[in-house]
């Protein structure tokens, strides 16, 4: 070989590595949040997600997009999505695990902690078959407002069977579920839908209209939103009807996106589509939500998922790259660099799996339901407003190599404000938090004795708490304060962070916590950690060792 192209001073890959063991932050918060019995079967999980084969599948997903074929070559609608083989291959996975449906398999205390690392630990290796994944979970509550509709669609979206294809619900080991709610003229008002529904007798009814952003087109059923005469109202729709039969749910195309390239995202026409009505007439919202609820915790689980993968990346690429004499990770300013992104994804790490600890609990635990509520408003906002940030400092600790594909990095960066948009975007969720604190006061109760116990320990978490508290003091009608929203919102999401992590979290990660973001010794860039702090202790936990 040519000396020229002698390879010097590039990391190995960062593959072969546990993904579990790889972050202490999340296994003591699996242990914490109740789901301590699941640990070997997620390690095992995070194993597989740092394996060679897993990583391929990632990265071929991505470079072959999906196909839409809406017609066969006579000219016959098909509404078919073609794949890449590694998008099976990772669904495939992710449902075997059922990272789609265990909570509700067995829904023993802990379910949801567990099932929310597993999807954590799988979602880096590739995010956007999480889509189909945390929609078909998120439908299965949704769908229990309908009995009977449940009681034939649960068993198949709960299997632990991936069966891609168009069949009869009867035929299939498993099925997929996805909704479709945005139309062109609105996304975030949806009382604003104009999709039609008619009574067709036989509790059937038909829907015509257009949905304007429709994800995981190749689903079994979608829960749509329409206009029946008693006003907006929630419906299952399946693409093949018991008898066999296509229903009138038509592809239309698929949009380009700037990121999520694995996963296809449909316009869609209904053309008398045959729907069962999930909930009462008129309740379409309420309905919904019960889904909406759950697909934004996996939004703030799929967020802090990546900037986990990408502090992974920078953590591992500078422990083996070195410049002027050093390796990167030992030159003083990359590691304030590294540390204040491991912060931020341990920050986001401990809050999203306290935020699925309260899906847990919130059946059997008034104070954890009004947590539940609150918190994964606050956590889906502050979360994933962090992820474009996290990845774009992630990629450049990489350097020139962080902004080519091969890196992995641009795949994250792309994907990365994609968990803030969907699922209500950061000012709907800003407003949201708003509504739930004027309607039910005591969330704010629970959300600062979570708090608490803190503040005596950490003056720093104690001045901020006492800020917010006045700032809402001064509030009395916390609607009226739309325009100071995400103020007020980031503040809640920064203390609960804080709280968690000086309770249970690496004291050098509590201590930069507390010092940049509760005390504010801190710059608008990542990479601005005052003096004083414990900065290779920090980048050391978050390094994952391979090899
Ligand atoms: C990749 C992708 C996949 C998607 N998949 C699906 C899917 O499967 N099913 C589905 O139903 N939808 C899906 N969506 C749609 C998504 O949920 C909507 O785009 C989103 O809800 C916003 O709606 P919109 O695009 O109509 O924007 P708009 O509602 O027009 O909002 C535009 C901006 O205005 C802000 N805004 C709106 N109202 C207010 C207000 N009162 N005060 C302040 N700011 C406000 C919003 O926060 C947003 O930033 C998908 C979107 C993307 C990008």
């Amino acid at each position: 070989m040519p000396p020229t192209h002698e390879v010097l001073n590039q990391p190995p890959p960062l593959v072969g590595y546990g993904l579990y063991d790889a972050d202490p932050a999340l296994a003591s918060a699996l242990h914490r949040e109740g789901a301590a019995w699941a640990n070997d079967r997620v390690r095992a999980l995070g194993v597989l997600a740092g394996s060679p084969e897993a990583v391929a599948w990632g990265e071929a997903a991505n470079t072959h997009p999906p196909a839409l074929r809406t017609h066969d070559r006579y000219g016959r609608r098909v509404d078919e999505v073609e794949f890449h083989p590694a998008w099976h291959r990772l669904l495939g996975t992710a449902v075997q695990h059922g990272l789609h449906a265990a909570p509700w398999r067995d829904p023993r205390p802990g379910a949801q902690v567990a099932r929310a690392a597993g999807f954590y630990l799988w979602s880096q290796v590739e995010a956007g078959h999480g889509c189909p994944v945390s929609m078909t979970f998120a439908a299965v509550p949704a769908l229990r407002a309908a009995p009977e509709l449940a009681g034939v669609w649960e068993p198949k979206l709960t299997a632990l069977a991936y069966d891609p294809g168009l069949a009869p619900l009867a035929d299939k080991a498993g099925a997929l579920c996805g909704m479709a709610m945005t139309e062109k003229q609105g996304g975030s008002d949806v009382r604003a839908n104009t999709t039609s529904a008619i009574p067709a007798g036989d509790d059937l009814w038909r829907l015509t209209g257009h949905k304007w952003f429709c994800s995981a087109p190749m689903s079994d059923a979608f829960l749509v939103l329409a206009q029946a005469p008693a006003g907006l109202s929630c419906f299952l729709v399946p693409r093949v009807l018991p008898d066999g039969a296509r229903n009138g749910f038509h592809l239309q195309r698929l949009k380009d996106k700037l990121g999520n390239r694995a996963n296809a995202s449909a316009e869609v026409e209904l053309d008398g589509a045959t729907g069962w009505l999930v909930g009462e007439a008129g309740r379409g919202l309420a309905a919904i939500l019960e889904m909406v609820n759950h697909t934004r915790l996996d939004c703030v689980v799929g967020s802090a998922a990546l900037m986990r993968q990408a502090v992974a990346q920078a953590t591992h690429h500078t422990a083996h790259r070195s410049a002027f004499g050093r390796r990167l990770a030992d030159q003083p300013l990359m590691a304030n660099v590294l540390a204040d992104l491991a912060v931020e994804s341990e920050a986001a790490t401990c809050l999203a799996m306290r935020v699925a600890g309260a899906f847990d609990r919130a059946a059997g635990d008034p104070a954890e339901a009004s947590l539940r509520r609150l918190a994964t408003a606050v956590a889906k906002y502050w979360v994933c407003k962090r992820a474009p940030a996290v990845a774009a400092e992630a990629l450049e600790c990489l350097g020139g190599h962080g902004y080519v594909e091969d890196s992995g990095l641009p795949r994250l960066y792309r994907e990365a404000p994609l968990n803030s948009l969907w699922e209500g975007a950061g000012n709907i969720n800003s407003l949201d938090v708003l509504r739930v604190l004027a309607r039910q006061p005591q969330s704010l109760e629970v959300l600062l004795a979570e708090v608490a116990p803190a503040r005596a320990a950490e003056p720093r978490l104690d001045r901020a708490a006492a800020a917010v508290e006045r700032e809402l003091a001064a509030t009395p009608d916390p609607v009226g304060l739309q325009a100071g929203a995400r103020r007020l919102v980031e503040r809640l999401g920064v203390l609960l962070q804080g709280a968690l992590l000086v309770r249970f979290g690496h004291p050098a990660v509590a201590d930069a916590f507390c010092a940049s973001r509760l005390a504010g010794d801190h710059g608008a860039a990542l990479g601005t950690l005052p003096p004083g702090l414990d900065l290779a202790a920090i980048v050391e936990r978050a390094t994952p060792k391979v090899g």
